[in-house]
């Protein structure tokens, strides 16, 4: 059975994620979405909100399941008994450190985890979650960036009325 962990923070999960889990899943056995808990950052969705959102939006994909999880990757991966990490390329900016976080994990794993890339569709390629919190918390439209349920969802944490994107 090949399985596959795809880590990120998905803070909001955007259609360019989904996109990388869509066509993950149709390569892969099974695909476990993992929310990375990280105490550092100060999100806007708890880990929690991200996973039942991760959920709901991968519901209709079967080999797809939603975990998170915190501290090295690497160490999560090897309890899952997973030896290969997804990972999406959008730039050549992510591409510096993409490429030591693969070689980094492949060292720590002593070669037994590999990470895989999926470029980016080109249609998504603009899209980050940065970028997408930026735009809503000015009230901007982000209904093209995210899956319907996540947009009011994002909306609601800034306090915002969601817009009319009929
Ligand atoms: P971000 O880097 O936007 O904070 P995450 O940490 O949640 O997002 O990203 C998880 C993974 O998804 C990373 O490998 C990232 O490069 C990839 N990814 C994010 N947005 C896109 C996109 N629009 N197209 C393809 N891959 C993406």
């Amino acid at each position: 059975m090949k399985k596959a962990i795809y880590p990120g923070s998905f803070d909001p999960l955007t259609l360019g994620h989904m996109d990388v889990i869509t066509r993950a899943a149709g390569m892969f056995d099974h695909i476990i979405v993992s929310v990375l808990n990280n105490n550092e950052k100060s999100p806007l969705f708890s880990v929690e909100e991200r996973v039942t959102i991760l959920k709901e939006e991968t519901r209709q994909l079967p080999n797809v399941t939603v975990d998170s999880f915190s501290g090295l990757l690497i160490n999560y991966a090897q309890k899952k008994d997973v030896h290969v990490i997804i990972r999406g390329l959008r730039a050549i900016t992510d591409f510096e450190y993409e490429l030591q976080m693969a070689q980094t994990n492949r060292i720590l794993s002593n070669g037994k985890v590999d990470t895989v890339f999926l470029t980016t569709s080109l249609e998504y390629a603009y899209l980050s979650s940065s970028s997408v919190r930026q735009i809503a918390s000015f009230d901007g439209d982000i209904s093209m960036c995210v899956p319907p349920i996540v947009a009011g969802a994002v909306y609601r944490k800034y306090g915002l009325r969601q817009q009319d994107i009929e």
